[in-house]
């Protein structure tokens, strides 16, 4: 019997993808954790029937999320996860000697320990010794700190369900008094492509905006997310993301990444003009 996992994108366009075995499935009282082995993409797993992440393209998120920011400020030691329980943005973290603290604020706990059961390839460096795991909502976790991190990386789902606080102008005022002098905030920004997203995608953007002095909206190619245009937003209070780019201090880190370089990290600015278009609308 064929089996297809099946994502809706729009009412009339699906990512389909042809799976070997459906491995394992349960609700919480967060969302549907579902993990399948796909003949492309490997074991994957989706949260309410979206795709999360798979074991063939997640360092082009990942490294996204985390080697951009850290190219713009190679100082950075103080850093905060607000979701990402599969551990990929953690472990590209892991990877600089320089970071010294690394919080990481998961809503759900059994994303975690299924990722560590079933996604070694994420989820290997949550036990760093300089990661801390707290299971508990991003939104309210940020509500008491101040000054404490040079980076916050907001690593979640789409803004329905547990997500949907991390996109409003609270939480991201709150991140902003979270965030020291040099403060970057790396958010999850949506797709451009396909109406729904688009929307959020502004609405994000236009919260930002207010907020923070530099605004800036960065794109990668993610082949099974929704139309495969993926965007991450850059904001800051003084760091601009091509101005204070640090390439040369970046490339003598000898990081080896299979997406990020440091002509992507310019490139990755230079956005479409109907993108350009769109983001300046607001
Ligand atoms: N990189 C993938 C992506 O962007 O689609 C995966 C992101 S990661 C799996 C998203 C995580 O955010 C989920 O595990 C979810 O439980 C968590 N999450 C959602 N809302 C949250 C909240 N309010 N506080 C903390 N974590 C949250």
């Amino acid at each position: 019997m064929d089996l297809w996992f099946n994502e809706r994108n729009t009412d009339t366009c699906n990512l389909s993808i042809k799976i070997k075995n459906a491995i394992y499935s349960e609700k919480t009282p967060f969302q549907k954790i579902d993990f399948y082995e796909s003949y492309d993409f490997g074991i994957f797993f989706t949260l309410d029937g979206m795709m999360m992440v798979n074991e063939k393209d997640e360092f082009i998120y990942h490294d996204m999320i985390v080697h951009v920011p850290m190219a713009v400020n190679p100082n950075i030691k103080n850093v905060l996860v607000i979701g990402g329980g599969d551990g990929g943005t953690v472990r590209e973290l892991t990877r600089y000697s320089n970071i010294e603290l690394i919080h990481m604020v998961e809503i759900d706990e059994r994303v975690v320990r299924l990722c560590q059961r079933y996604l070694p390839q994420t989820s290997s460096k949550l036990e760093d010794e300089r990661v801390s795991l707290f299971f508990e909502d991003g939104v309210k976790f940020v509500k008491d700190k101040k000054n404490i991190y040079d980076l916050i990386l907001v690593d979640s789902t789409d803004p329905i369900g547990p997500g949907e606080g991390l996109f409003t102008t609270e939480f991201y005022r709150d991140c902003h008094r979270s965030l020291n002098e040099n403060g970057i905030l790396i958010n999850q920004h949506e797709s451009p492509y396909f109406e729904e997203y688009r929307v959020e995608m502004l609405k994000s953007h236009e919260k930002l905006k207010r907020i923070f002095n530099i605004c800036q909206v960065y794109q990668f190619h993610m082949p099974t997310y929704s139309s495969g245009h993926w965007l991450f937003g850059f904001a800051s209070k003084n760091l601009h993301p091509i101005r204070d780019h640090k390439a040369e201090e970046w490339e003598k880190t000898g990081l080896d990444t299979r997406y990020y370089n440091s002509k992507i990290h310019k490139g990755a600015f230079a956005l479409p003009t109907y993108v350009k278009d769109l983001l300046e609308s607001v």
